[in-house]
């Protein structure tokens, strides 16, 4: 079905981003995977071309797009390369910008903004921790003020970005006494004595993208960093989780329809009894099947989209746009990998790494129990 979420201003831009992904990324997409990261040159060059900041007003550098679908369209630009791509670019330009734009003062702004937008400074946010990540109100790194600074001890993990990142939005306990009322978010920031990295950690897909450990031990922390209320951390990351999780919701999809386009090319090539793999019927019929589950979650996913452009997506929507686009994304890649015979188990074939890398998407921003949750409760359970 034709989509109608998007206008020709959207069109334009989708063709911008895919000149910087075929110029930029494509043709250094085994380099990245090799070395478990990406050059930081790839930042500065989606910086140029004004990718970074489409959420941030243009006075501190930004597009200042205030039209959701052009994050939506990076996204999916992104996505089609590499679900890793999506996700790196993503904490940044579409997780952490509400953050440090509607949370941050004047002066905030103006120290943070512009290179952000310019990808000289890199961003992550660290939420979860080794002790775990869906009871997010337990978490354990405190922040224990010291005059006019806090002191920041404690540790996260499975950070997007974390080796690279030079900002890095940290959630930490502030109220011992208050569990989700006594947590604050701060900006460390590279260079701050006491917060070291751990090493990339080795991941089962998604290897471009760097995950780290953080370590915060006696991090002395200005007041000036403090990023929002205090003790309304929880409050400002549940108001944000929405956006996060329709940003996902979108990679998830745009991610699975790109591998079934090449994998429906590659079942008309490749033969078996003398006729192409595609066309019997059993893989027929899967292929209806397939482009249809993608049809019909990409029309929720757009609806989303619509829904949160409007500031009316609710947090149980977007768990619903998350948890289904994940599920429908992993299997369809399950059915793309089979429809590969063995090529589909070579690393060299996208359609395996696709299938790794979209593991994890049941797992993150909040796992698919944890969507269920949400949408379970709304429903008075
Ligand atoms: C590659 C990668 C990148 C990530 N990037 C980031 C990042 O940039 N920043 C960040 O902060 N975090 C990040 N995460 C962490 C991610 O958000 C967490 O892994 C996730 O929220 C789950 O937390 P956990 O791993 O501690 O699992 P746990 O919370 O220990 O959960 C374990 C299992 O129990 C289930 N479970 C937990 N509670 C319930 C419940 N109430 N009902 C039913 N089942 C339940 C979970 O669904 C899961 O299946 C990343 C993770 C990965 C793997």
């Amino acid at each position: 079905m034709k989509r109608t979420l998007f206008n020709e201003d959207h069109e334009a831009f989708r063709e911008a981003v895919a000149e910087y992904t075929t110029r930029t990324l494509v043709p250094r997409h085994e380099q990245f995977i090799a070395q478990h990261g990406f050059d930081r040159d790839i930042w500065l060059e989606a910086g140029k071309q004004g990718l970074l900041g489409l959420e941030v007003p243009e006075e501190y550098g930004g597009g200042a797009a205030g039209d959701y679908r052009f994050n939506a369209v990076l996204g999916e630009e992104l996505a089609k390369v590499s679900a890793a791509f999506s996700s790196c670019f993503g904490i940044h330009f579409d997780v952490c910008a509400p953050y440090l734009v509607e949370l941050t003062t004047e002066e905030q702004k103006k120290r943070w903004l512009p290179r952000f937008c310019s990808g000289e400074m890199i961003t992550a946010i660290g939420m979860t921790e080794p002790s775990g990540g869906s009871d997010l109100a337990a978490l354990r790194t405190t922040a224990v003020k010291d005059g006019s600074d806090w002191i920041i001890d404690g540790s996260k993990t499975f950070i997007t970005n974390g080796y690279t990142a030079d900002l890095v939005i940290v959630a930490a306990r502030t109220s011992p006494e208050k569990r989700a009322k006594g947590i604050t978010l701060f900006a460390l920031e590279e260079g701050m004595p006491g917060f070291t990295r751990g090493r990339k950690l080795d991941k089962v897909g998604q290897p471009e993208s760097d995950t780290a450990e953080l370590f915060f031990e006696g991090v002395r922390v200005p007041a000036e960093n403090v990023i929002g209320e205090i003790d309304r951390g929880f409050i400002h990351m549940m108001e944000r989780l929405p956006q996060e999780r329709i940003g996902s919701a979108v990679s998830n999809i745009a991610h699975a329809a790109q591998i079934l386009v090449e994998t429906l090319q590659y079942v008309k090539d490749r033969k078996a009894f003398g006729q192409s793999v595609g066309s019997f019927q059993h893989n027929k019929f899967l292929l209806a099947d397939l482009v249809t589950r993608v049809e019909v979650t990409q029309a929720y996913v757009d609806q989303a989209v619509e829904a949160h452009n409007r500031g009316e997506l609710s947090a149980v929507d977007a768990a619903k746009a998350k948890w289904w686009s994940a599920e429908v994304q992993n299997s369809v890649l399950d059915h793309c990998v089979q429809l590969h015979g063995g090529y589909g188990f070579m690393n060299e074939y996208r359609v395996a790494r696709a299938w790794q890398d979209a593991r994890v998407t049941k797992i993150w921003a909040g796992s698919n129990e944890i969507m269920k949750e949400i949408i379970g409760r709304d429903l008075g359970l």
